[in-house]
């Protein structure tokens, strides 16, 4: 039962023959100092993401939850209130529900995807994902855009150094200071399509391969 549970947890998948597709994921939207410019750049460059949101932030900012899905962009669940303490089983119902019914009535979308804030694995929000049957994205490329320190080019190299095919990156569009982020997202788009990469949402990545069941592998 166990190892039916943890194929659902998904940090990297296994493309069909390597192909090099990769997932860029935009986290803690939607956000008005920010998600409308990675939106202008995605938008440019011709790139699809996805995008996982605070509930607490679509009330805010539904128009810019509307834009994300109305550009092709996928979407999912990052619980209502960034909720990274304990949770029994009745929070993390309202948590994840309460989040995925606004999801529906603002853009018309039901998704089945479900990122924990912080990554938290084992304080009670993916053990009631995992039992409604969302998928529990996590990353595998980690571009610590949030960390103090973080640079254009710091965020540009921790991606580049840990990508590869059917990598998930984790970016943040939304909860803060995002400049960082929007200075790297075009160098990094340049620097993955120099290296063949190309771009897929979430749920294409999931339907081009196998769920990779040890994303730390060494790099071929
Ligand atoms: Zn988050």
């Amino acid at each position: 039962m166990a190892d039916a549970f943890d194929a659902r947890i998904v940090r990297r998948v296994k493309p069909a023959e390597e192909a090099k597709l990769v997932a860029l994921t935009f986290d803690d939207g939607p956000w008005p100092g920010s998600t409308p410019a990675v939106l202008d750049i995605l938008a440019h460059e011709g790139v699809k993401a996805t995008f996982f949101w605070v509930g607490q932030h679509l009330e805010r900012y539904p128009d810019l939850a509307r834009r994300v899905v109305a550009e092709g962009h996928a979407v999912g669940n990052h619980t209502y209130s960034h909720r990274s303490a304990a949770s029994p089983a009745e929070v993390a119902a309202e948590e994840i529900g309460r989040t995925n019914a606004l999801i529906e009535e603002l853009t018309g979308v039901r998704t089945t995807l479900f990122r924990p804030p912080g990554g938290h694995l084992k304080n009670g929000l993916v053990k009631h994902a995992l039992e409604q049957g969302y998928v529990v994205v996590m990353w595998s490329a980690l571009s610590d855009d949030t960390k103090p320190g973080a640079d254009a080019a710091s965020i540009v190299h921790n991606v580049m150094g840990r990508v590869r095919p059917g990598s998930i990156v984790l970016l943040h569009d939304g909860g803060g200071d995002r400049a960082r982020t929007l200075e790297a997202l075009p160098l990094l788009i340049e620097r993955l399509r120099a290296e063949g990469y190309r771009f897929v949402t979430v749920p294409e990545l999931l339907e081009s391969g196998e769920v990779d069941t040890n994303p730390w592998a060494a790099r071929p």
